[in-house]
């Protein structure tokens, strides 16, 4: 099986015996097969993958990732109660003071009218 170094036949891999570190050339065709090393006799299966045969080259560690400097910045982090509608208490001040408003108001609006009253 591993004799036949017919070429042409298609891929070959190389493969390290787990065992002994004996390098067995054999053919893609092999791969997957179950086999004895030459060298001493340990029981081996031909990975049928290329990558896990050949380590791959040693790759730098990937650099740490950069501080995260550009935090995605929420638009509003926190909801303020300035954010919140008025209360019926405040808008019912504000009527008292004469104040008509013209929208809807929020806390902070009403709160901001009423200390300038
Ligand atoms: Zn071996």
């Amino acid at each position: 099986m591993l004799a036949d170094m017919s070429e042409g036949e298609g891929a070959t891999f190389k493969f390290a015996c787990p065992n002994c570190g004996l390098h067995i050339e054999y053919l893609q065709t092999d791969a997957g097969r179950e086999t004895n090393c030459p060298n001493c006799q340990d029981a081996i299966v031909l990975p049928v993958s290329a990558a896990a045969i050949i380590p791959p080259p040693v790759i730098a560690p990937p650099l740490p990732a950069p501080p995260l400097s550009a935090k995605p910045q929420p638009t509003r982090a926190v909801r303020s109660w300035k954010d919140d509608p008025a209360t019926e208490k405040q808008l019912d001040y504000l009527k008292e003071i004469g104040y008509v408003p013209p929208g809807p108001l929020t806390k902070g609006d009403a709160s901001r009218l009423i200390d300038q009253s």
